[in-house]
C-alpha cells in the first residue's frame, strides 16, 4: 500500500488530485462535511473543458453541457454594451454543479479513492511544525503522511495552521467578493442578441450584476466587496426589471448568499506534510472569480510534485515545486490581475463610462476565452499599448494619473513573483512572502 493522504474537504482540485493519486497507488481518502447528494451548488458554471484533460479526467458525455454564450458588458450610464466574440475553438463550458462533482466524483470513485461524508473538519493535527492529520467534530483524529487542503475559501486547516507553516491564515477585505445568485422565473415574450449582460458598477453602486436569459430561466448573479442583505437583491431585482421584461418574480432555483476570492494566490502553499489546491490557496482569476479549471490544472502540478518525491518526505522543501510551477503557469499572472482587480475597484461610474467610450477597453479586452490565464492573453494587447492608448484619449488627468500608475503597479505584480525562490530554502521563502504580502497590503489602503 503506498503512502496515505487524506483530501480535506471535496474540492474541484482535491477531487482531481486525490483520482490520479490513487491511480498512481497512494491510498487516499475524501473527508467532505455535507452528504455526497448535498454536494455543489443549485445552478451552472463554465469552465475549460481542457482542464480535465490536463487533470487526467475525460470529458463529461457531450448531453452533459452546453458551450457558453458571449456576454455583453455594460458601462455604469448602459449607454454602452461590449459584446465578447469567443472563438469556437476557445469556448468554455456551462454545466451544472452538481454534474461537474457527480463526473469528477465518480472518476475519482473508479481510481479507488476513498469517501467520508457528512465528516466535518475542525483543524490540522500538528507534530512539531509538521502537518500530521485532521481532527474532526467529535474529536477523532486522523493521520496521514500528506494533507492535501481542498476545503474552500474558508478552509479550517489553512485558518489554523500555526504561524510556523508560514502560510496565511486570513483574506483581506477586498479579496473576497459577496455573492448572491437565483434562477426566476422567465416570463412574456423576449428577443434578443444579448442573452447574457453583465452590469458593471451597476446602478452607479459599488456592485457586479449578471443577468442571462436561458431557455426555462433568467440567472441573477449580485456580487460586491461587502455583505449584504435580501433587502438589497429585492431592489436590485426590481432595477433590472426595469429593462429585463423577461426576469419573472418567482425565484425557483439557487438563493443562496456565497462568498469568492478574488485575490492574488497565497503566498505560501505548502508546508511539512499540507498542501493548499482551488480556493483554499486562492486560485480564482481575481478578475472573474473562476477556479475550476486552475484548481482541476494545479492538481495536475500537484500530483506530479508529490510523484517525483521518491522518499515520500512532503516537506515544504519537497512540495516547493508545486508551488513554484503554479505560479510560473498560472500564478504571476493572476497576481498582476489582482492589481488589475483593485484598479477597477477605484474607479467611479464617470470614470468608468469614459473608459467604455473613449474606447481604452473594447469588446476585444472583455473576450475571456478557456485561456484566459494573464492580464496580457486578456487585454490582447500589451500592457504597454493599453497605456498609450489610455494616453492618446484620456484628457482626464486624475483618471491618466490612476491608469499610470496601475502601470508601475502591474510591472512590480510580475517582478516580486518572478523574485519568488526557485529551490526552498525557509528563510528566503518567508522573506519573500513577506515582501508579496506587504505589496498587496500596501495596494490595499
Ligand atoms: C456564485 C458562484 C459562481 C461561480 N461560478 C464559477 C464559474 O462559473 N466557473 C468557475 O470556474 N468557478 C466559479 N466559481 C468559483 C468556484 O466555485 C471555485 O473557484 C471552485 O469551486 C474551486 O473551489 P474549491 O473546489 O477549491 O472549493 P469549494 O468549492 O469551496 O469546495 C470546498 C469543499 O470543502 C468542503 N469543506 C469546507 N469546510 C469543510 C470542513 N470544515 N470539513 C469538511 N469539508 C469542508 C465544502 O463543503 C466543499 O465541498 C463560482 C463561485 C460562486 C460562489
Amino acid at each position: 500500500m503506498g503512502k496515505k493522504i487524506i483530501v480535506a474537504g471535496a474540492g474541484h482540485g482535491g477531487l482531481a488530485a486525490a483520482a490520479d493519486l490513487s491511480r498512481r497507488g497512494f491510498d487516499v481518502t475524501v473527508f467532505e462535511q455535507k452528504e455526497k447528494k448535498d454536494l455543489g451548488y443549485d445552478w451552472t458554471d463554465i469552465f475549460a473543458p481542457r482542464s480535465l484533460l490536463t487533470a487526467n479526467i475525460p470529458y463529461p458525455p457531450r448531453s452533459r453541457y452546453e458551450f457558453k454564450e458571449n456576454m455583453t458588458f455594460f458601462s455604469p450610464s448602459k449607454r454602452i454594451g461590449l459584446t465578447q466574440n469567443v472563438p469556437e475553438n476557445d469556448l468554455e463550458i456551462k454545466m451544472e454543479r452538481r454534474d461537474i462533482y457527480a463526473h469528477l466524483i465518480s472518476h475519482a470513485e473508479k481510481c479507488g479513492v476513498k469517501f467520508r461524508y457528512s465528516c466535518k473538519i475542525e483543524g490540522p493535527v500538528m507534530l512539531g511544525s509538521r502537518v500530521a492529520g485532521i481532527c474532526l467534530e467529535g474529536g477523532e483524529e486522523v493521520y496521514a503522511d500528506l494533507v492535501i487542503d481542498a476545503a474552500g475559501l474558508d478552509s479550517p486547516l489553512r485558518s489554523a495552521l500555526p504561524k510556523v507553516c508560514g502560510i496565511e491564515n486570513s483574506v483581506g477585505s477586498f479579496e473576497r467578493f459577496y455573492v448572491y445568485r437565483a434562477f426566476y422565473e422567465r416570463v412574456g415574450d423576449y428577443e434578443s442578441k444579448e442573452n447574457f449582460q453583465v452590469y458593471l458598477l451597476h446602478e452607479g453602486e459599488r456592485r457586479v450584476v449578471w443577468l442571462a436569459t436561458e431557455e426555462k430561466y433568467v440567472d441573477m448573479l449580485i456580487g460586491r466587496f461587502e455583505p449584504f442583505s435580501g433587502d438589497e437583491v429585492e431592489k436590485v431585482h426590481a432595477l433590472l426589471k426595469k429593462d429585463n421584461p423577461q426576469l419573472g418574480d418567482k425565484r425557483v432555483r439557487g438563493g443562496s448568499f456565497v462568498k469568492i476570492p478574488v485575490r492574488q494566490p497565497l503566498s505560501v502553499m505548502v508546508a511539512d506534510g499540507y498542501a493548499a489546491i482551488g480556493d483554499s490557496a486562492f486560485m480564482t482569476v481575481p478578475l472573474i472569480g473562476s477556479g475550476i479549471a486552475n484548481s482541476l490544472k494545479a492538481s495536475h502540478m500537484l500530483v506530479k510534485t508529490i510523484t517525483e518525491d521518491k522518499n515520500r518526505s512532503f516537506t515544504a522543501s519537497t512540495l516547493w515545486k508545486y508551488q513554484s510551477e503554479y505560479y510560473r503557469q498560472l500564478g504571476n499572472g493572476y497576481a498582476a490581475m489582482a492589481v488589475m482587480k483593485l484598479f477597477l475597484l477605484r474607479l467611479n461610474p464617470g470614470e468608468l463610462d469614459f473608459i467604455f467610450e473613449k474606447g481604452i477597453l473594447t469588446a476585444k479586452e472583455f473576450t475571456i476565452g478557456a485561456d484566459t490565464t494573464n492580464l496580457q492573453s486578456m487585454l490582447k494587447i500589451s500592457f504597454k499599448d493599453f497605456l498609450e492608448r489610455a494616453k492618446a484619449v484620456c484628457t482626464d488627468r486624475i483618471l491618466l494619473t490612476k491608469i499610470l500608475k496601475v502601470g508601475s503597479q502591474v510591472a512590480s505584480a510580475f517582478a516580486i513573483t518572478a523574485m519568488m525562490p526557485h529551490f526552498y530554502n525557509a528563510t528566503a521563502v518567508s522573506k519573500w512572502a513577506d515582501t508579496y504580502k506587504a505589496f498587496y497590503a500596501k495596494l490595499e489602503k
